[in-house]
């Protein structure tokens, strides 16, 4: 298949989530202009540096078109860590980073201190038979859900992998692994 699923590809690690698909099956389109989200049905949206994702979706239009098409229904998005981050309506202490705001929740940047940079964690996953291996890098957490936001994985409490009807997000960076688990589960909420 080819053509459906997308990379959002203006900065961070877009080139691992590329090669999680291609395992899968998949040869994403890298998008990095408005006109590289037509025709897709699934958009993944990478871990890196939120502020520079949002300020460069936002400069190309490519917010808009997405924030649209996720609205209207027709495109289903996974944001990992930055990505994440980017997908919230609320971004504590940051209100004037450029976010899409179709994901229910406000979240917290670098919400596990600064002195803990990355860590490891075999994560429960609701509906997967065995732990997800999950890495964590300066990662943020979801706080403050709305109501139609389901967690699918806390750590010590704290959701760290949720889901708002066809909207993904994951704190951790599930393309630095090569389980596929969570890159199948996305393809499945997108219909693919
Ligand atoms: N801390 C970064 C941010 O706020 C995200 C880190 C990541 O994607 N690994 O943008």
């Amino acid at each position: 298949m080819r053509g459906v699923v997308g990379v959002l590809a203006l900065q961070g690690d877009f080139r691992e989530h590329k090669e999680a698909l291609r395992r899968l099956g998949l040869e994403a389109q890298e998008v990095r202009k408005r006109a590289h989200l037509e025709g897709l049905k699934a958009l993944v949206v990478p871990g890196g540096e939120s502020t520079t994702i949002g300020k460069l979706a936002r400069e190309y239009g490519i917010e808009e078109e997405v924030r649209r098409r996720v609205e209207e229904g027709s495109l289903a998005v996974f944001g990992t860590c930055a990505g994440a981050i980017w997908l919230a309506k609320e971004i504590l202490g940051y209100p004037e980073q450029p976010r899409l705001g179709v994901l229910d929740v406000a979240v917290e940047r670098n919400a596990f201190g600064r002195q803990v940079e990355s860590f490891e964690e075999e994560l429960p996953v609701r509906g997967f038979a065995e732990p997800f291996h999950a890495v964590f890098i300066r990662a943020p957490v979801f706080r403050r859900l709305g109501s139609g936001v389901e967690v699918l994985a806390e750590l010590d409490g704290l959701p760290v992998l949720v889901r708002q009807g066809k909207v993904l997000a994951s704190a951790f960076h599930p393309e630095l692994t090569t389980d596929p688990r969570l890159h199948r589960y996305f393809l499945e909420l997108a219909g693919l």
